[in-house]
């Protein structure tokens, strides 16, 4: 029941390892603790260049960057063009701005984990594309800034984050001209959406947030602070999944540009319903509460808003769902391409094939948004993966990564198995001096034991859902060593109403794919006497059809991201009754 437990409020920190200057890493246990009440929120992410990912998370980042960067002659510059002024010529033509924007936000990521481009530079795209912008400040046909339609305000929307993106990295004056104009274009229409949806803000609309946020931390232009703040208070459950979930991160953005922690209950709120209907591999419905397929656009958010949630309350219950989705749900819908789309959605089995616009040409990929977004969010994903404060390094997500610390003279290299994290390594590195700082280690909430080496002594074992804080004056190199200890269990899901049981092995989902079984039958994970799952000789759970048959199918939903099936992408059952074996 881990992944129940992770959707409570967790405390942050709740065992403590105080150490003298130089002594070796014991901790004392968790009844002498907490002296020192480490809050997170005050964390900071790290720049993309702080860090650099191998391992399986460090393949999936390049492998959806490289696919969306390379892939030119999709991504043309006629493209940009036909996607900026509103006419055929494009993939999704019809949502002005759209591309440019989230390409610009690509290009933002993408360069700060130190990628060269080629195609197409910021500079390239303002040459061509920024003439376009019309009278009324949006991108789109001439004189259709007054049209209704939600296409021309999302596209715009991710256009104008784009634009302050681009600014942030060129300091080129024409994208904060250009943001600007667009920027009073979302205010100036304001009054005809800000309660569209059913009195609440409209999603397509509202997820201008984060650019008038950005508009005004970089400019200092108030006027797009204030705009921000009178239609926030309007957020509220809108259904389509994605344009809320980046509503949401304008929400988190706001609240830290003004101190006001109403924004976060609003994101809060939103969250809350999501986790009301996602499925037990932490996926959502395309549209909530209930849709028939996935979007890579929706998960992607998911999780960097969850992180972004993370850093601003200190909560690690964000985490443990960021987690939940980024290994399971996320990493399936990544195709071997690289990139991302939609699959077929339900609580029992996800996966298989479903929309596939543009006659089919690209399978279930959605190279006109989910393939953008999907690595755009590794990328941002990736800077929550270690976060810090003045005096303490907190170890979040346990990819593979060398992340580099200047202000604490430090380098880690953290190594491991990463999905599946049965262990992981963290070697510290202070130079040139001796460093007094604190690593503060997650202990995810799947977790039934966890067992931590400092320089080869052992450190207080937490309890599940606590971090552990290793203070010390760290000096040269050292070792830290963590055992995740978890067994093979069975979820009931939903948790309020449970229609079955996932499997679970640490935080990896296991599926029975399609290929191995017919998914339309009953099938049952087997059981012991304690409700435990009965596992063959090489440690794998047992399932049985009606057959009665014990075999060993299951795989991590997670498994076969290579395998080339995205014009038939593979289903996968992921709720089973319980048999009983006595
Ligand atoms: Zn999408």
């Amino acid at each position: 029941m881990k992944v129940i437990r992770s959707r409570r409020v967790l405390p942050v920190i709740a065992c403590l390892a105080l150490l003298s200057a130089g002594a070796a890493c014991r901790g004392r246990g968790r009844e002498n603790a907490p002296a020192q009440a480490a809050t997170s929120s005050d964390q900071r992410p790290l720049s993309f260049a702080q860090v650099r990912f191998g391992g399986e998370f460090g393949t999936r980042l390049a492998a959806a960057t490289a696919h969306v960067l390379t892939w030119t002659d999709l991504y043309t510059l006629t493209s940009f063009v036909a996607t900026t002024s509103g006419v055929p010529g494009g993939l999704w033509y019809d949502w002005p701005g759209d591309q440019l924007g989230r390409w610009l936000s690509l290009v933002h990521v993408a360069q700060g984990y130190g990628w060269s481009l080629q195609a197409w530079p910021p500079r390239v795209l303002a040459d061509t594309l920024l003439p376009y912008q019309t009278a009324d400040g949006n991108f789109g046909p001439t004189g259709s800034g007054a049209v209704m339609d939600v296409r021309m305000l999302s596209g715009n929307a991710f256009a104008l984050r784009g634009l302050m993106d681009a600014y942030e990295d060129t300091h080129d004056p024409r994208f904060l001209e250009a943001a600007r104009r667009l920027g009073r274009y979302f205010e100036k229409i304001a009054p005809a959406w800000e309660t569209k949806r059913d009195g609440r803000l409209h999603e397509f609309y509202g997820h201008c947030l984060d650019g008038l946020v950005a508009l005004f931390e970089q400019s200092g232009d108030r006027w797009a602070l204030a705009a921000a703040e009178t239609i926030a208070v309007h957020a509220g459950r809108t259904p389509h999944t994605h344009h809320s979930l980046s509503l949401c991160r304008g929400l988190v953005d706001l609240a830290s540009a003004t101190g006001k922690r109403e924004y976060l209950a609003k994101a809060e709120d939103y969250l809350a319903w999501c986790r009301e209907n996602r499925s037990v591999t932490g996926g959502l419905p395309e549209a909530m509460p209930v849709s028939e397929q996935d979007e890579g656009c929706g998960l992607a958010d998911w999780i960097v808003v969850n992180l972004m949630m993370a850093r601003a309350t200190g909560e690690d219950r964000y985490i443990e769902d960021a987690e939940l989705t980024l290994v399971n749900h996320f990493f399936m819908n990544q195709f071997h391409t690289g990139g991302f789309g939609h699959l077929s959605f339900a609580q029992d089995i996800v996966g298989g094939k479903m929309w596939q616009g543009w006659d089919g040409r690209f399978g279930s990929e959605n190279p006109g948004c989910c393939s953008l977004w999907g690595a755009w969010a590794l990328g941002q994903a990736g800077r929550f993966a270690v976060t810090e404060n003045d005096d303490t390094v907190f170890i979040n997500l346990y990819a593979d990564a060398v992340v580099t610390l200047p202000d604490k003279s430090a380098r880690l290299e953290i190594s491991g198995d990463f999905p599946r994290m049965s262990k992981a390594r963290i070697h510290v590195t202070t130079y040139p001096e001796r460093r007094t700082f604190t690593l503060a280690l997650r202990i995810p909430a799947w977790v039934e034991a966890a067992e931590v080496m400092c320089d080869r002594e052992l450190v207080t074992a937490p309890e599940t859902g606590q971090r552990v804080l290793i203070r010390r004056a760290w000096k040269g190199d050292t070792e830290v060593e963590i055992a995740f200890r978890s067994r093979v269990r069975v979820i009931p899901w939903p948790p309020d109403r449970p229609a079955g049981a996932g499997i679970f092995d640490g935080p990896l989902c296991l599926g029975l794919p399609a290929d191995a079984a017919d998914l339309n039958l009953p099938w049952s994970v087997l059981v012991d006497r304690s409700g435990r799952p009965l596992l063959d000789a090489s440690g794998r759970p047992l399932v049985s059809g009606p057959s009665g048959l014990a075999q060993s199918l299951l795989e991590p939903v997670s498994a076969r991201w290579l395998q080339p099936d995205v014009k038939d992408p593979i289903r996968r059952r992921v709720l089973f009754l319980t048999r009983r074996l006595e």
